[in-house]
């Protein structure tokens, strides 16, 4: 049977496929991951102008096919074209460590449309000019709360101390906060300082396009982002290669 869905969607990915078509990988509101089939798209007459390139969000309309990988695209109209994200140098890899971030721990056709409106508000935040480092490391927090992995960050999950003066440290085996006292012996734990964990849970809070309102170093920036990647990483695989060429500020 198939079945014709239109719902809106950032592309996270595309590649050529065939002589003249591509396929886009694009996170959809309605219909989760999916990979669409662009027919032509690499001709002449390339009907999709922008609404294929990565980080653009457009409104999709296609052809769903129950097992089916492959969907043809039929139609797209921008909503957004993130032409800014592409064309600055320092907010292009945070855009796509977000991308790669949703298409590595989403499965295909799983729809999570609060992820979505995650994803779509925080690039849009990230086009409108955002700090790029603040919004990845906020994305990456709420990431992980939708997958039921947020730490608790100012509470010791073993003695119940809250907001620990000398800080504390995630157990990543465990995937909790512990404060210096309580911390094992052995396994990997990573110390967060109180300003960190401060700054992570203020980040929590804000919408991203409010995000500009929270001032913190980059070295604070860096930490969050630091823990928060080892961490995922840790409990997901999720390895953010998009980030290589980016420095943090
Ligand atoms: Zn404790």
């Amino acid at each position: 049977m198939t079945e014709i869905i239109r719902t809106e969607g950032v592309v996270l990915k595309r590649r050529d496929f065939g002589e003249t078509s591509r396929v886009a990988v694009v996170y959809t509101r309605d219909a989760g991951k999916v990979q669409l089939l662009a027919k032509g798209a690499r001709s002449p007459k390339n009907k999709y102008g922008a609404a294929l390139e990565p980080l653009s969000r457009d409104e999709f309309v296609f052809y769903w096919r129950e097992s089916k990988e492959l969907f043809t695209l039929s139609e797209t109209s921008p909503l957004r074209p993130g032409r800014f994200i592409r064309e600055d140098a320092k907010a292009l890899p945070y855009g796509l460590a977000m991308a790669e971030a949703v298409d590595k721990l989403s499965g295909e056709g799983d729809a999570d449309p609060r992820l979505y409106e995650l994803l779509a508000s925080t690039l849009e935040a990230l086009d409108g000019g955002g700090p790029p480092a603040p919004l990845l490391a906020q994305f990456l927090l709420k990431l992980a709360a939708r997958l039921g992995l947020k730490p608790e960050l100012d509470k010791c999950a073993a003695c119940g101390r809250v907001r620990p003066a000398d800080g504390v440290a995630l157990v990543l085996k465990d995937g909790t906060v512990v404060c210096r006292a309580c911390e094992p012996a052995s396994g990997e734990a990573i110390a967060i300082s109180p300003a960190t964990y401060n700054f992570a849970n203020a980040l929590t809070t804000f919408e991203p396009r409010r995000l500009r309102r929270v001032k913190a170093g980059p070295e604070l920036v860096e930490q969050t982002l630091s823990f928060i990647r080892a961490h995922l990483h840790y409990h997901t695989g999720l390895e953010i290669k998009s980030l290589t060429l980016a420095c943090y500020s």
